[in-house]
């Protein structure tokens, strides 16, 4: 019979995380130990599984947010400025606000009208500081022209898949930046670490194999009642 955890608090979750080297690195245990995953998952927060959130969406499962942020965790350090596209719940935002010590700037956009007003609702009941003093700023709108305002960033995360990089994220992406996104069809979908060097040379590293929803047009999604 297939055995599965029930964790009950985020220690208990992350120390899986820890077992399993999904974190590997003090720093994202910290920040993942710091952004309790109860704020943004509507039921079983402490699984390590997506949950979902309607409209076809779900909150990725925290080994991806794990990932995710190690794959980034050299690129968010203090004073730089971050791009979230797709920002759904709004957990991984605050995760890459806390890489920075609080001391950057992460600019999540979100698409849906009311999952923009869920995630930023879920930010606010224990990072509001964060909005206020504008180290997250939170758009409403499609993300796959990133954001020309706040441009260059640092780092660059995309929570859903696309077949190709939009150009807009290599031309807004800084010099010594990385951008992290999942590429590929459903059922062949894989993360991505694509690095614009010093140089401004581009290299892409295959990692994770994955299944995001697709970065596409609102009208294409379909509420569901979840
Ligand atoms: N990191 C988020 C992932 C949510 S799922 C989390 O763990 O909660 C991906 C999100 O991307 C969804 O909320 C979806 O609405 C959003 N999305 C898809 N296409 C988009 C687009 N073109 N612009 C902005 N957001 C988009």
């Amino acid at each position: 019979m297939d055995y599965r955890p029930i964790h009950n608090t985020m220690g208990e979750l992350c120390q899986e995380l820890v077992q399993k080297q999904w974190i590997n690195t003090q720093k994202v245990y910290d920040v993942m130990m710091s952004v309790d995953r109860a704020d943004f998952a509507p039921k079983n927060p402490y699984e390590n599984n997506p949950q979902y959130i309607g409209y076809n969406v779900v909150i990725s499962a925290p080994l991806l947010h794990a990932y995710c942020l190690e794959a980034l965790r050299d690129h968010l350090t203090e004073g730089s400025t971050a791009l979230d596209i797709g920002f759904g719940s709004g957990y991984l935002t605050v995760a890459m606000s806390k890489m920075m010590n609080d001391k950057g700037c992460v600019v999540g956009i979100e698409h849906i009208n009311d999952l923009y007003d869920w995630g930023k609702k879920n930010i606010s009941k224990s990072h509001k500081n964060l909005l206020d003093n504008k180290s997250i700023e939170l758009i409403l709108g499609d993300g796959r022209s990133g954001y020309k305002k706040k441009a260059p960033f640092k780092c660059i995360h995309v929570g859903a898949a696309s077949m190709e990089v939009p150009d807009a994220f290599i031309e807004q992406l800084a010099l010594g930046g990385r951008l992290v996104m999942p590429l590929g069809p459903q059922g062949d979908q894989y993360i991505y670490i694509i690095d614009k060097h010093p140089n401004g040379n581009i290299t892409k590293m295959q990692g994770l194999s994955v299944r995001y929803v697709p970065l596409t047009t609102p009208e294409k999604q379909i509420k569901n009642i979840g």
